[in-house]
């Protein structure tokens, strides 16, 4: 589950994020601010890089070791916030200072973003996944943090280069950091293939929704399925405003706008309210015979499922049975 970390002077102070060991190795300045740069930074999202560096030895703790070495030569200007290997997440500079790793100088990637280098001196798989837990619980801790990007998409420099070789590399990467922040995304991405164009009958005075679906505050975030609010749990609902974008306002209590693209069962148009416990059969036949009784049906509201041309009902809502209207 993922948790707020508690960051100080823009140090994160967790010793462990999401399982994973967490360690401070803080640049001591030293000379010029080329490393360790002074200047304070409002970040507002992620540069993401490979060290291109396969040697075994080159770790998250050796690259902290190599970075205060170059701060102590006080020649070049590079930094960096977190190295991030296969079995462990080390940070050498506050996330509140600038770094300069993006190749584009005092432009937005090295002055408004985190900078995360994934290490390739072990199981690289690993260090990656490692490397979304740490943007995503930061992601989770700092609202503003809202974009991630690619060194490459600062000033073109093939890198981070594992992921940008590998297909969907990148954008599997970006996904899967969401489905941490938000672990019912895949459902909703099945859900969103699935059902590609709305499964309604446009008529519809009532909706039954199969799985939980997201709830929005207006119509448009509905549609461009953002702000989401809560979940509406499954449930038949009666639809009170159907909004020209599309969306649809649905009530019982949970009056937010829906996308009815998310719907997977088809609603029924009407619904019948039993005052008292009637029969239930298995066929159209047997109900208006009154042969064959199965259950007794609990008196409440339900789904027409089918009005059958022998004058039988088929009734939903977990309970699949034929009834004869005229016992109601
Ligand atoms: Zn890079």
């Amino acid at each position: 589950m993922i948790n707020k970390l508690t960051i100080v002077n823009g140090i994160i102070q967790d010793n462990n994020i999401l399982g994973i060991p967490f360690k401070r190795d803080i640049v001591v300045p030293k000379g010029k601010s080329n490393v360790y740069t002074r200047i304070s930074m409002v970040p507002i999202g992620f540069a993401v890089h490979n060290t291109s560096n396969p040697a075994p030895t080159a770790t998250d703790e050796a690259h902290a070791r190599w970075l205060q070495s170059v701060e102590d030569a006080d020649k070049q200007y590079v930094s960096v916030h977190f190295f991030v290997d296969d079995d462990s997440i080390t940070q050498t500079i506050p996330i509140n200072m600038v770094t300069y790793n993006a190749g584009d100088g005092n432009g937005p990637g090295n002055f408004k973003h985190v900078s995360v280098e994934i290490c390739e001196n072990g199981n690289i798989l690993k260090a990656e996944e490692n490397a979304k837990k740490l943007i995503a619980s930061l992601q989770y801790t700092m609202s503003q943090l809202k974009v991630i990007r690619t060194h490459q998409s600062f000033s073109g420099k093939y890198c981070p280069h594992v992921l940008l070789s590998r297909k969907n590399g990148w954008s599997n990467f970006v996904s899967d950091i969401g489905n941490i922040l938000n672990p019912l995304n895949p459902v909703i991405n099945i859900i969103n293939k699935v059902v590609s164009k709305p499964l309604v009958n446009t008529n519809a005075t009532s909706v039954v929704i199969a799985t939980n679906i997201w709830g929005y505050r207006t119509a448009t975030d509905a549609i461009a399925d953002k702000n989401r609010v809560k979940l509406v749990p499954k449930g038949s609902y009666p639809v009170m405003i159907k909004h020209i974008t599309g969306a649809w306002n649905i009530g019982k209590g949970y009056l937010f706008w829906i996308n009815p693209k998310f719907i997977t069962t088809v609603p029924v148009a009407n619904t019948v309210s039993i005052s008292k416990n009637i029969y239930g059969y298995r066929t159209a036949t047997d109900a208006l015979r009154d042969i064959n009784r199965v259950k007794l049906i609990p008196k409440g509201t339900y789904p027409i499922m089918i009005k059958h041309s022998s004058g039988a009902w088929n009734i939903g809502k977990g309970n699949l049975y034929w009834m004869d209207p005229k016992d109601l």
